[in-house]
């Protein structure tokens, strides 16, 4: 990019857009440098908020004809620095763009925009007497631009599946400002190739998602939580068996012992006399609960060594501040990983992973939770001072790992730009050249997202 053609691309944009929604220089927020991953340091050199789809339109056809680089940002609670740009970036921030266009209480579908808080579309969702399956941590910030584009996971997968799971149509965006809109709301429809599916999960590298029909399903009547106490991964295990046998789970997530110590301390929480190796939140919602009857067999078949029902709301949310996990992030030099390896490997491998860890990085803290119904855990590595050889040395021992027990290196985080030189652990050759030629079909001077996920060329991209 020279100078000449950066002027003329701010010209172009603010004239098809306007002064107010392309801004420059200190009009940009600082925000819009870094996601969650806290990885990226540059302010964009056009930071663009579209209105309209319209807006998207117009501002990719122009970027595509100046072959200048886009960054798409939602919430920027990405952890894998997909939304960070360099500074000779456009970023287009969806905030605009929101809000809740339609529910259809007949069909149970919600028509959203792009740019609209997670929270606020469950709230939309709730009001109307419907569940919005989607729910992450993140919920008060992620926008479901962001879900999509991420395939988001989260807390209600083991009974909803991945964000995926839960979209029936979908509007996005080409790099050259074509709009597909494949708005679709019925639960079936088999007229050829599922196009929305391309753009979920593909963390903005082949078009920005503007709108989408989401599924909702009914309110549950009731609700009973538990945090439960267990001696053995060998019992946790039984224990999501003889649940997902006997009772409708709407959460199974587990903490490892030390991560439980730290952040129930952290929240000041007291839940057991005797320290666990192993916590259980369990959760079932329904017309109807016997969660506190199930929990007794089990304490009695010696599966669960202590549990505590959550008696109120409050009581509830406690626990589930503890499994957030937030005071990690108070932790110095935090990297946080998001593996998925067969649920039976998944004690086995935190074990192999922490010892390999600590004999090279003797004051190195590792904690993990997770997802584990979703064959999914959470590491977080905190390592202190590491330069970039030593962190270079943790991915590969983390990775490594994932690769021996043939799982996944992200399980829901996405690839972004942390990820991307670790893919083939989980990828093969054939199938990373089948998403550069998806890429270059949809994309083909690799102006959106640029080496998020895959390099479909040697880059010229000059940084900062
Ligand atoms: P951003 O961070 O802004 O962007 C993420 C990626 O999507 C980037 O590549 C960006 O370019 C792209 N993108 C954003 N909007 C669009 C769009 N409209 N069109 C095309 N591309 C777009 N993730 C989980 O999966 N499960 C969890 O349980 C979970 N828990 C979390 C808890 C906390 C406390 C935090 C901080 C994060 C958590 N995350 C979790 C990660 C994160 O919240 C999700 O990845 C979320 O879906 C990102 O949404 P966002 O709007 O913040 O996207």
């Amino acid at each position: 990019m020279n100078r000449a053609n950066d002027a003329k691309l701010l010209g172009a944009l603010q004239q098809a857009l306007g002064d107010q929604l392309v801004l420059t220089g200190g009009r940009i927020p600082a925000k819009a440098m870094s996601d969650r991953s806290r990885t990226g340091h540059h302010l964009p050199m056009i930071y663009i908020r579209p209105r309209s789809v319209q807006d998207v339109s117009s501002a990719l056809r122009i970027c595509n004809a100046h072959r200048s680089s886009v960054v798409v940002q939602g919430g920027m609670t990405g952890l894998a620095g997909g939304a960070n740009p360099e500074c000779e970036d456009v970023v287009i921030a969806m905030d605009l763009f929101a809000g809740v266009e339609e529910i259809d209480s007949n069909a149970a579908t919600m028509t959203v925009r792009a740019g609209t808080i997670l929270e606020d579309a469950q709230k939309a969702a709730e009001d109307s007497g419907f569940l919005l399956p989607i729910d992450l941590g993140a919920r008060g910030s992620c926008q479901i631009g962001g879900n999509l584009a991420t395939n988001a996971g989260g807390v209600r997968v083991i009974n909803h599946g991945m964000t995926r799971d839960n979209v029936l149509g979908l509007e996005a965006v080409l790099a050259d400002g074509t709009v597909i809109s494949s708005l679709n709301r019925m639960q079936k429809n088999n007229t050829g190739y599922d196009l929305k599916q391309l753009f979920i999960g593909s963390e903005g590298t082949l078009g920005i998602i503007t709108r989408a029909v989401l599924k909702l399903k009914s309110l549950p009547a009731c609700r009973a939580t538990a945090l439960c106490g267990l001696r053995s991964y060998e019992d946790v295990l039984l224990l999501l068996r003889n649940a997902g046998k006997l009772m409708g789970l709407s959460a199974f997530e587990l903490m490892w012992g030390a991560f439980f110590r730290f952040s129930s301390k952290a929240e000041e929480f007291r839940a057991f006399e005797t320290e666990y190796p192993f916590l259980i939140i369990i959760e079932q919602s329904g017309e109807a609960v016997n969660l506190e009857e199930f929990l007794a067999t089990m304490f009695e078949e010696g599966l669960i060594a202590d549990a505590l029902i959550a008696k109120s709301e409050k009581e509830r949310e406690k626990f589930w501040k503890v499994r957030e996990g937030l005071s990690l992030g108070t932790l110095p030099k935090l990297i946080e990983y998001d593996v998925s390896l067969p649920i039976g490997s998944l004690d086995l491998y935190a074990q192999e992973v922490t010892t390999a860890l600590a004999a090279e990085f003797p004051s190195i803290h590792v904690s993990v939770f997770g997802h584990i119904a979703d064959s999914n855990i959470h590491l977080c590595v905190s390592a202190g001072q590491v330069d970039a050889a030593e962190k270079h040395r943790i991915n590969t021992i983390v990775y490594d790992g994932v690769r021996n027990h043939r799982g996944s290196i992200s399980a829901e985080h996405g690839i972004g730009l942390l990820k991307r030189e670790y893919l083939s652990y989980s990828r093969n050759p054939e199938e990373l050249n089948l998403m550069r030629r998806l890429k270059k079909t949809l994309d083909p001077h690799g102006i959106l997202n640029p080496e998020r996920i895959i390099c479909i060329a040697p880059t010229d991209r000059s940084g900062c």
